[in-house]
Formats: C-alpha cells, sequence, structure tokens
C-alpha cells in the first residue's frame, strides 16, 4: 500500500491510539515511512469507534461558530467538551493550523 498523501511506502504497525487524555489502546495502522501519516486499517477503526462508545467519547463532537471578542476571533469550546478534557481557564495551549481546514488545539 502507498501513502495517499506522499505515495511514499507504508508499514503496517501497531499504533496506540487516545481520544483526549484517554487511552483507547493500540491498533493496527498502515504508517508511512517518509511523512509518518498514520492511517488505521477499516478493522481498528471498526475497533477504536466501539472503544470510543463503550468509555462514553462519542457525540463529543459538536458544531460552532467563529465569534469575535475585541480584535480576535473566538471559538466556544462546548462544556461536554472541556469537562472531558478537564480544560481550565488560563491554561496554556498551542494553536496548530495543519492545512485550510484543520485546526489543532493541543493543551500544554
Ligand atoms: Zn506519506
Amino acid at each position: 500500500m502507498k501513502c495517499p498523501i506522499c505515495e511514499e511506502g507504508m508499514e503496517r504497525k501497531k499504533v496506540p491510539y487516545t481520544v483526549g487524555s484517554v487511552k483507547l489502546g493500540i491498533f493496527e495502522a498502515d504508517v508511512c515511512s517518509s511523512c509518518s501519516e498514520i492511517f488505521f486499517t477499516e478493522k481498528s477503526s471498526d475497533a477504536i469507534d466501539r472503544k470510543a462508545k463503550e468509555l462514553g467519547l462519542w457525540g463529543l463532537e459538536k458544531k460552532g461558530r467563529i465569534g469575535y471578542s475585541g480584535n480576535s476571533l473566538i471559538v466556544r469550546i462546548p462544556k461536554k467538551v472541556a469537562e472531558f478534557m478537564k480544560l481550565k481557564k488560563g491554561e496554556g495551549v498551542l494553536i496548530k493550523p495543519e492545512g485550510k481546514k484543520r485546526l489543532v488545539i493541543e493543551i500544554e
């Protein structure tokens, strides 16, 4: 199998999967030897979904809208997500754009 992103070779590996700070387990995935992108196999994806449902991590995804505060744009973090991630006011985050359609917020 070739990497859909850079078309380099992929290696089948066991990769840990976490949601927030919760480890769901270790699953089989194809990992690109060049760009390190991880693609979980179909079987792994199903297992990850099942595990996430079991642990009540399902349905945390929420649609929102970009707001405005002073000179900055703001995104509200839903209460359920904040509780799950144990986020506190004043906590440091790293805001990391990954292309034009994905923004990652890492808790420091
Ligand atoms: Zn790649």
